[in-house]
């Protein structure tokens, strides 16, 4: 039987670790901290498919300045940490290109496409009792930005990703109990809300235990090829394994 580690056991690591098990795989899920204790965590919950436009776009980088100068917007920065983002942020304006958000937004709908579909293979597995909502979404704006909302509702069609564009009165009969602030928005039917990322998780990695998965709680700080083969280290301990999937989220670059 072909040995798979997974570093990382947040959602993409126990996620993966459930598939490769599935398909005959012997995996052994390697993480510093307890499961589902990273991003995973604490996120806003939405299954969202439909989520495929970038944040490197063309227009972003005009919004960028007004949203940083507002005590209300959705970007705050440390000033001084401004010159250690340089390098990081000369990379993200040069991805703001069309060709470029087009790019990562199709790549990114062939994966998000499938996700509720693979979502639905491991919950069927689990008892969710109620930790997932299947109410769908709907996002609503202002009239600020709304050449913003035009492209990415154009960038969508293009995709050929559902959606329904709603206007005031209909944002009133889905949300009545929202104030009337709003001037537009866009409302997907099939999305749903994680009620507790973090539980469901750990419902997933406790079913990855039970069909015979291992968990090793261990800093993995040194991965190497020996043969082509995948090997890591601990401080203490070495493993060989036939495949390696690196699923350390904002941390994958580094493995220390
Ligand atoms: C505020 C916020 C809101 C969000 N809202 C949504 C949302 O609504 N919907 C959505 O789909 N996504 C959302 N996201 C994004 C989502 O949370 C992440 O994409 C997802 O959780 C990433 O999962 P992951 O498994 O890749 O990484 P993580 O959950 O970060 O897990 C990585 C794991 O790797 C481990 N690790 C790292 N390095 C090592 C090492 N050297 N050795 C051993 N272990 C290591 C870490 O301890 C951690 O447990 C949101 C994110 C944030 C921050």
């Amino acid at each position: 039987m072909l040995k798979v580690g997974i570093i990382g056991a947040g959602i993409q690591g126990v996620c993966n670790a459930l598939f490769l098990q599935k398909k005959g795989y012997q995996v052994i899920l390697f993480d510093r901290d307890e499961p589902g204790n990273a991003a995973s965590y604490g996120n806003a919950g939405h299954f969202s498919p439909y989520a495929s436009v970038p944040l490197n776009r063309p227009d972003i980088v005009s919004d960028v300045p007004s949203m940083l100068m507002s005590s209300r917007g959705p970007l705050a920065l440390k000033w001084n940490y401004v010159p250690k983002m340089i390098p990081w942020f000369s990379k993200f304006l040069m991805n703001c290109t069309n060709d470029k958000m087009m790019h990562t937004a199709k790549n990114m709908h062939q994966i998000l496409d499938q996700s509720l579909l693979a979502y639905d293979e491991l919950f069927e597995e689990i008892d969710l009792e109620g930790l997932v909502e299947n109410n769908g979404i709907l996002y609503v704006w202002n009239e600020k930005n709304l050449k913003s909302r035009e492209l990415e509702i154009k960038i969508r069609d293009d995709l050929g990703v559902k959606q329904q564009v709603v206007n005031k009165k209909e944002i009133h009969d889905l949300e009545p109990n929202l104030k009337p602030f709003y001037h537009g928005g866009v409302f997907y039917d099939y999305a749903r809300h994680a009620r507790n990322p973090k539980k469901i998780l750990i419902k997933l990695f406790q079913n990855f235990i039970n069909k015979g998965g291992k968990f090793l709680k261990l800093n993995i700080q040194d991965l190497n090829f020996d043969e082509e083969k995948p090997v890591l280290r601990s401080e203490t301990q070495r493993f060989v394994f036939d495949k390696l999937v690196i699923a350390c989220g904002a941390f994958s670059k580094k493995t220390n």
